[in-house]
């Protein structure tokens, strides 16, 4: 019989660290799946665990939902990736736009980090400036730019006032640190100030609505507002990331602001559980990439760019989740938060939970963090968190994003709710001992 340690081993032998992307790793050896659906998946020694990460928040019906396995079979005996273009990008784009309210044009790309490189491109190529402003602490990918400041700690960070600009891998560009301006999360009075220190300089102010690295709570309506009015009024664009957060309500979480950006960067859930990203916008910004220019200003293409598989399970996906899905899927959520904060009550422990629509991030701290230099205490505590984490996964098989958060899927049930609030419970008795030591 494989085990997941036979296989391993194997692949040690071929891939760096025995894996091709490192949220997988676990110790002793990551786990292999066998085979998945619903909110279920089976690893090669034939335990099923239940699935609260949901691939980093990307499949929105959890695993092989009927409809997008049969819409992707059928376009899989029709070709896969062609030099031509096809209807499904077409019918997904006219789906999306249709759907938003606010975007006029689109184009899609194969990630969620290539989806925000290329609305950063596309904002510097529209306001011919070489800056962009992002929160310290956000995730938005790989992509030099926008990945600076995304690991800052109470070494390097800097004074709140003026957030230093940190690498977050060693050897990257100084040029790209100086490009890069950064600011505190909902922090409307130091944001501003900073940004007043480059009023010609600045492409685009790049906000995740709800940054799960940052703490996983919302950005508030002033503070959305207030960066709008700055970028109106200096002209720079505000573009949002809705990588993660276009699950939150059914025109993303950009449908709760007053005010609405210039272009969005999607992906992972848009592509019904294969690889994808989106940018969509304003037709006079999108036009920069537009072929049919006397100049080609953003020569902008991607070999597997809408190929027909992903653009075929999105718009199925997007499709299933009408308006009555997302309120059903955030309903369930808001139920499950509720049962966790029974369960802190009842184990008596310091923990409090963020989040917004269909995730949640789980804090060891008594009070909600509303910064990202307060979810930081979070990091120093990760050995808890691993403890919890592996706690879950082992003895009670249920998985979790390693933040400690969860990615809600409508597969899901009050009874799948139930034992997550379960679970946590056992282990957050298991964890208790040592949060008193640490606190
Ligand atoms: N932006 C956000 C907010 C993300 O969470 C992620 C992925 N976790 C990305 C961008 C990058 O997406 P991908 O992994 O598809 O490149």
């Amino acid at each position: 019989m494989k085990t997941n340690q036979n296989i391993y081993d194997r692949a040690c032998n071929v891939l760096t660290g025995g894996v091709s992307r490192n949220t997988i790793f676990r110790e002793p050896h990551p786990f292999y799946v066998a085979k998945a659906k619903g909110s279920y998946i089976t690893d090669v020694e034939g335990i099923e665990r239940i699935d609260f990460a949901n691939n980093m928040a990307s499949l929105i019906h959890g695993h092989s939902h009927p409809a997008i396995v049969k819409a992707v079979t059928e376009q899989l005996k029709k070709g896969t990736a062609f030099t031509m273009g096809t209807e499904a990008e077409v019918k997904f784009a006219e789906l999306m736009i249709e759907r938003s309210g606010t975007f006029e044009r689109m184009r899609f790309v194969n990630s969620g980090t290539e989806a925000v490189m290329t609305m950063i491109k596309t904002s510097r190529v529209y306001t011919k400036r070489p800056k962009i402003a992002k929160a310290e602490g956000a995730y938005h990918g790989t992509y030099d730019y926008a990945e600076v400041s995304q690991t800052s700690n109470p070494d390097n960070w800097g004074n709140i006032d003026k957030p230093n600009s940190n690498q977050v891998v060693e050897g990257t560009p100084q040029g790209a640190l100086n490009d890069v301006v950064i600011f505190p999360f909902n922090d409307i009075e130091r944001t501003l100030n900073i940004l007043d220190q480059h009023t010609d300089e600045i492409a685009c102010v790049l906000i995740d609505p709800v940054p799960h690295r940052v703490g996983l709570f919302p950005a508030t309506n002033a503070f959305v507002k207030a960066i709008y009015d700055w970028t109106r009024k200096n002209g720079a664009l505000m573009v949002f990331d809705e990588v993660v957060t276009y699950r939150v309500h059914y025109r993303g979480a950009q449908e709760c602001y007053s005010v609405k950006p210039d272009l969005t960067a999607m992906g992972k859930m848009i592509g019904g559980g294969f690889p994808i990203g989106a940018l969509a916008g304003r037709a006079e910004i999108m036009e920069v990439l537009d072929p049919r220019g006397k100049i080609l200003r953003h020569p902008h293409s991607g070999t597997f760019s809408a190929n027909p598989i992903s653009t075929t399970a999105g718009r199925v996906a997007m499709e299933l989740f009408d308006e009555e899905a997302v309120l059903k899927l955030n309903k369930l959520t808001d139920t499950a938060i509720h049962q966790i904060e029974e369960a802190v009550k009842i184990a008596d422990v310091p923990i409090s939970i963020t989040g917004d629509g269909s995730m949640f991030r789980i804090h060891l701290q008594a009070t909600k963090p509303t910064c990202y230099r307060e979810s930081y205490l979070d990091t120093e505590n990760k050995t808890i968190i691993k403890e919890l984490l592996d706690y879950l996964f082992l003895e009670e098989n249920i998985i979790m994003i390693n933040t400690c958060a969860c990615m809600f899927a409508t597969s899901m049930t009050q009874k799948d709710v139930d034992r997550l609030s379960e679970g946590l419970l056992n282990g957050f008795k298991v964890i208790k001992p040592k949060l008193y030591q640490y606190h």
